[in-house]
């Protein structure tokens, strides 16, 4: 996705720990004329494949879920990082590890939200260890429903999440996919 590559090369900052900032427009503030036109190309690539659901997980993902399901008119579920009296349904549990502060926690989703019979669109900004997706792929498989696909905005081709997740065969498309990042250069691999 041109536009995207764009707008990372203008405002995405390689931080250490390969972590790419993406705070000016994704995932703090958000762009969203680009998150309009994210939302369009998920739509053009998923359209034909029977969604019913959107899931996703706190919080960077919600911004681009919920832009994402105007197109398909369908309801967002995200996965919560925290147990919460508010929970008080039966769950759906995956332990996730987190990229960015090496924490292990476990996502829940309430069952309720999630169950046979739904054909299931995973979507969340970043792709690196696959650990968050993984977690996302299990809840989808307890709960019973069915994996339609799984949209990414930037994966990092260099790391191993990629092969992980089209390892399991789950039908993965990202928009922009990072061969090598340093502070001086992002390099994208064309096909994605
Ligand atoms: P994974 O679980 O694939 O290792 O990492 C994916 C999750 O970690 C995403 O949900 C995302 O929030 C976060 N993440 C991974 N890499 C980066 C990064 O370079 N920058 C930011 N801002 N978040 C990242």
């Amino acid at each position: 996705m041109e536009l995207l590559k764009q707008v990372i090369r203008q405002k995405a900052v390689v931080r250490p720990g390969d972590v790419l900032k993406v705070d000016s427009f994704l995932n703090h503030q958000l762009d969203i004329g680009l998150l309009n036109e994210i939302g369009k190309e998920f739509y053009c690539r998923f359209r034909n494949k029977g969604i019913t659901k959107i899931l996703t997980i706190e919080a960077s993902g919600i911004a681009i879920a919920a832009i994402t399901a105007q197109y398909f008119g369908v309801p967002v579920v995200f996965a919560k990082k925290n147990h919460t009296k508010n929970l008080d349904g039966e769950l759906l549990c995956a332990p996730v590890t987190s990229f960015t502060h090496g924490r292990t926690y476990d996502v829940t989703v309430e069952k309720k939200f999630l169950g046979p019979g739904e054909n299931v669109l995973i979507l969340d900004d970043f792709l690196a260890k696959g650990s968050a997706l993984t977690g996302l792929c299990d809840i989808v498989e307890h709960s019973g429903a069915s994996l339609g696909g799984i949209g990414i905005v930037i994966e990092k081709g260099f790391d191993v999440g990629g092969d992980l997740i089209r390892a399991r065969g789950a039908d993965l498309y990202s928009l922009v996919r990072i061969r090598s990042m340093t502070e001086n250069a992002i390099v994208f691999d064309d096909e994605v």
